[in-house]
Order: C-alpha cells, then sequence, then structure tokens
C-alpha cells in the first residue's frame, strides 16, 4: 500500500544560473494540467522557477489545496487546466501579500499520496507533481488541514480588539471600509469587469471624500488585490476598534432584471429569498479560497448574532436607513426594495454597527455603466459621505435618549 500523507512542505531549490531570479515565478501551461489516473488525479503544475509551497487538502467539502511565494498566474486559464471528472473546479490567484494559492474542488475524498518538485538545471524551471488517491471519508477528514509554513505569520493572531466608548457625536469617527471579495475571490464578473476591482476603486475614492470631509478616520480591510478571510475582515475592524463597518459590493444576479443599490443589516433570518442566496453565496467566499470553516461552530454564531442584535443592531438600523436616504438625495438608483437583512458572516461584529451595501448589480447594464462612471461613483461617494454625518448626530442624540 502507498505511504498517504496529509501534507507537504517543500522549498522548491532556485537554480543557481537562473537569470529571473528575483522576478515572480510564472506558471508553464505546457506541463501544467489536472487528469484523472486510474483511483484518483495527478496534477502537473510547471512554474518558471522554483519557490517554497505546501501542499495539504481540507474538507467540507473536499478541496486540495497549494499555497505558494507569489506566482504570476497570468496566462493561467483553469478551463485548459482542469481535464479530470473528479475535479469540479480550479480557482487560482493572490491569497495575501506575497503568497498565491490554488484550489481544486474535488468531487470525492481524494488524499495526498505523493507530491514533487524536480528542477529542470537547463532551464531553472519547476514541475510540482501531486498524485491524488481515494480513500474514505473519515480519513480524509482526519487528515485535512494545513500544515505550518515558514514565512506564513497569521495576521489574524496576536492583536487584542480595541474597545472604545460608544460615539458621543463630538470625536473623529472611525469608518472602516471593507471592499468585498479580492485575490483568489474575483466577485461578480460580467463584460470584463470583476466586483473586487470595482470595490477596491470605490473604497479608496470613498476615503478620500471622507477625508476631505474631515471628523473622519478611515482603514479599509485591503489596500490591494488580495484574498481577506471574512472573519479576518471582522477582526481589522475590532482590533482597530471601529465605530463603524461598512462592506461594499456590486453582486450579479442570474436572474431577473434587479437593479440600483440596496442595504442590508444583519438578521439570522433574511428577508427573502434573494436576500439569503446572496448572504450564503458571500458566506462561502471562504470554501472558494481554500479556508478551513470546519471549525466553525454554528451555536457560538448565533448566540453572537443575538447579542449583537440588542444594542448594535438599532444602530447599524439607523445606519442603514441614513445610507439609504444619502442615497436617494444624491439622485441615484435605488432597488425596489432598498433596504434588507441576511446572515451576512462579515455583519457580525457584536459591538460595531456594520451595514453591507450592495452598490448596484454588475449584471444590470446600466448598474455597470454607473460603476465605471466617475461623476456616479463620486455621487455615491458623496451620499454615504452625508449618511455618515446625519447618523454620528442621530446615533448620538439616541444614545443620550437611553441613559436618561
Ligand atoms: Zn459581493
Amino acid at each position: 500500500m502507498a505511504l498517504i500523507i496529509g501534507a507537504l512542505v517543500q522549498i522548491a531549490p532556485v537554480a543557481a544560473q537562473d537569470s529571473s531570479f528575483g522576478a515572480l515565478a510564472r506558471v508553464d501551461m505546457v506541463q501544467t494540467r489536472l487528469d484523472d489516473t486510474r483511483d484518483g488525479l495527478r496534477l502537473g503544475l510547471g512554474l518558471t522557477q522554483g519557490v517554497p509551497f505546501r501542499v495539504f487538502t481540507l474538507d467540507g467539502p473536499p478541496r486540495l489545496v497549494l499555497d505558494f511565494r507569489e506566482v504570476d498566474w497570468r496566462g493561467a486559464d483553469a478551463g485548459m487546466i482542469d481535464w479530470a471528472e473528479r475535479a469540479r473546479a480550479v480557482r487560482m490567484g493572490a491569497f495575501r501579500p506575497g503568497w498565491s494559492r490554488m484550489v481544486v474542488d474535488l468531487a470525492g475524498p481524494y488524499a495526498v499520496e505523493s507530491a514533487n518538485a524536480t528542477t529542470d538545471h537547463e532551464t531553472g524551471g519547476v514541475l510540482i507533481e501531486v498524485e491524488l488517491t481515494e480513500i474514505d471519508a473519515e480519513a480524509f477528514a482526519a487528515r485535512a488541514g494545513a500544515p505550518p509554513l515558514p514565512g506564513w505569520e497569521d495576521v489574524q493572531g496576536g492583536l487584542p480588539a480595541v474597545k472604545r466608548a460608544r460615539q458621543a457625536g463630538e470625536e473623529r469617527l472611525l469608518v472602516v471600509l471593507d471592499p468585498g471579495h479580492g485575490g483568489i475571490d474575483p466577485g461578480a464578473e460580467r463584460e470584463g469587469h470583476n466586483e473586487k476591482n470595482l470595490m477596491l476603486r470605490f473604497a479608496r475614492e470613498l476615503r478620500e471624500v471622507l477625508l476631505r470631509a474631515g471628523g473622519f478616520d478611515v482603514a479599509l480591510t485591503r489596500e490591494n488585490d488580495e484574498f481577506v478571510s471574512l472573519e479576518r475582515r471582522v477582526a481589522i475592524a475590532q482590533q482597530l476598534g471601529a465605530d463603524v463597518f461598512i462592506s461594499l459590493h456590486a453582486d450579479a444576479l442570474s436572474e431577473g432584471r434587479a437593479h440600483g443599490a440596496t442595504v442590508y443589516t444583519l438578521a439570522d433570518s433574511a428577508s427573502d429569498e434573494a436576500s439569503a442566496a446572496l448572504a450564503e453565496r458571500h458566506n462561502r467566499a471562504g470554501i472558494l479560497a481554500g479556508v478551513d470553516l470546519t471549525k466553525a461552530d454554528d451555536i457560538v454564531a448565533g448566540v453572537l448574532i443575538d447579542l449583537a442584535r440588542q444594542e448594535t443592531g438599532p444602530r447599524a438600523d439607523r445606519l442603514a436607513r441614513a445610507i439609504r436616504l444619502g442615497i436617494e438625495e444624491q439622485g441615484l438608483p435605488l432597488h425596489s426594495r432598498p433596504l434588507r437583512e441576511a446572515g451576512f458572516s462579515v455583519l457580525k461584529s457584536a459591538d460595531i454597527p456594520s451595514v453591507l451595501v450592495e452598490l448596484g448589480f454588475l449584471s444590470s447594464q446600466k448598474d455597470r455603466d454607473n460603476l465605471l462612471d466617475d461623476a456616479w461613483r463620486a455621487r455615491m461617494a458623496n451620499g454615504i459621505r452625508d449618511a455618515l454625518i446625519a447618523w454620528r448626530m442621530a446615533d448620538a442624540a439616541a444614545a443620550r435618549l437611553v441613559r436618561q
């Protein structure tokens, strides 16, 4: 019987004569493909130079994950790589600064049997070969998990959350803007545009507008095209002691002709089916990106929602209404039901009023044109700025009422 290993970490050697040393490794598509074998799968991945990497599997659902020192994926097409029936989908892209990831959705419990890297001493190129064989689901689950990788520090751990007093309308407001998706998770994609890039651009523009207005400090959950887990987005807001958290999105719908902006707040049951589907899709972003969600505790999440709703819920509702009004006053299109609720994981900070704004739908031609229009985005940013100014006063007034 073949030796089955759960994971492997390796530093692929860099050839001494490699003239491209220092540049990013690129994918060699000639050597890169995923095929079925007699009792599993084989992945061959060609890179133009050696990089540290690790290979492991995750359960719930079964996935194969490869992490690398940053790889340039340009020209690498998932459709040209995946020839295996036992692989449902392949994704690759940036994962965090300096690191790249490839995720293969497996059709069943296929474990890593061997993983090797061989260097071509003529070209300096490296071929990574991973063999997977079928094992029973229980054994697969037991082996799943990421091994430590040198240089891969966990940004999430360590920093304690800052507990700040509820804002009273006088101090500077710390706004955390959360551009949706990023890196390996592009979000919605239509006509050559993707949600992750559009939202990063809008978040930067909105930051400028808020800083110019004065009275605001602004932080972004990501500054670049990198993957940030939902947990980390929430952790960033908590570590900074944010007064307000605004997640920015522009998703696509497969059905209907919905258009216009929608503002979401947190609830454990969604206000309608479309909202439930949207939240579900977003909450699964970690699965797409190869994050281990098997340790997530649903009971704890439920308790957190209850706690969050008690004091923070009404404050978040007030923020959602203010943003709706701000958008309306700019004369910008709103969805036919612009205030909705759903169980978005990214809104689960217990004490930070959090909303998720769908600026429009990438599936709507009109919304897409708007999102690409500088003047439209400037008005949207002004609308949100006005909403935050109005909310700051209303929220402080409500706090004074509670205290009396
Ligand atoms: Zn989104």
